[in-house]
């Protein structure tokens, strides 16, 4: 499977709305390895959302394990049609994008959420997640509605390039 190419911004296709996932299967399948190998490839990630690779619909990649910040997770996660059903509680925390490259910035997101989403063959899951894997999950549910990292942080004064 390809590694694909990352859009970045300003690229348009990153504030769109993506589409709900309809067809389960192969083609999804193939779908979700190019985009968790495009992951893997770029450093740090850990978490993709498909619009990032020029793909229109409600699709993510999450996988927490290798990040520095060690928290509870529930591994390598497949959500098509993700949705935060319930939140609870803030955490303030900083945050990168692989379309937002040498920058971060600190970021408002609940610090537990309920989240539903489609598996692979289209069966509804419930997952709680709490901590950093929240957060990565609240940061990639919003590339679904166009929206980035940068339009949340706290103050733009937090926006610093990474060094
Ligand atoms: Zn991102």
């Amino acid at each position: 499977m390809p590694v694909r190419e990352i859009l970045k911004q300003p690229d348009d296709r990153l504030r769109q709305k993506a589409d709900a996932v309809l067809t389960f299967g192969a083609s999804l399948e193939a779908l979700v390895e190019e985009l968790e190998e495009t992951m893997r490839a770029g450093t740090g990630g850990v978490g993709i959302a498909a619009p990032q690779i020029g793909e229109k619909l409600r699709l993510i990649v999450v996988d927490c394990r290798a990040s520095l910040r060690p928290c509870k997770n529930h591994g390598l996660l497949y959500m098509a049609n993700p949705f935060v059903d319930e939140i609870d509680g803030e955490s303030l925390g900083r945050e990168g994008c692989l379309s937002v490259p040498d920058w971060v910035g600190m970021v408002p997101r609940a610090k537990t959420i309920r989240v539903s989403f489609d598996d692979l063959l289209g069966n509804r899951q419930q997952i709680e997640s709490t901590g950093f894997e929240a957060r990565v999950i609240q940061h990639e549910i919003d590339h679904l509605d166009g929206i980035l990292f940068t339009d949340r942080v706290i103050s733009t004064k937090t926006l610093v390039r990474r060094l």
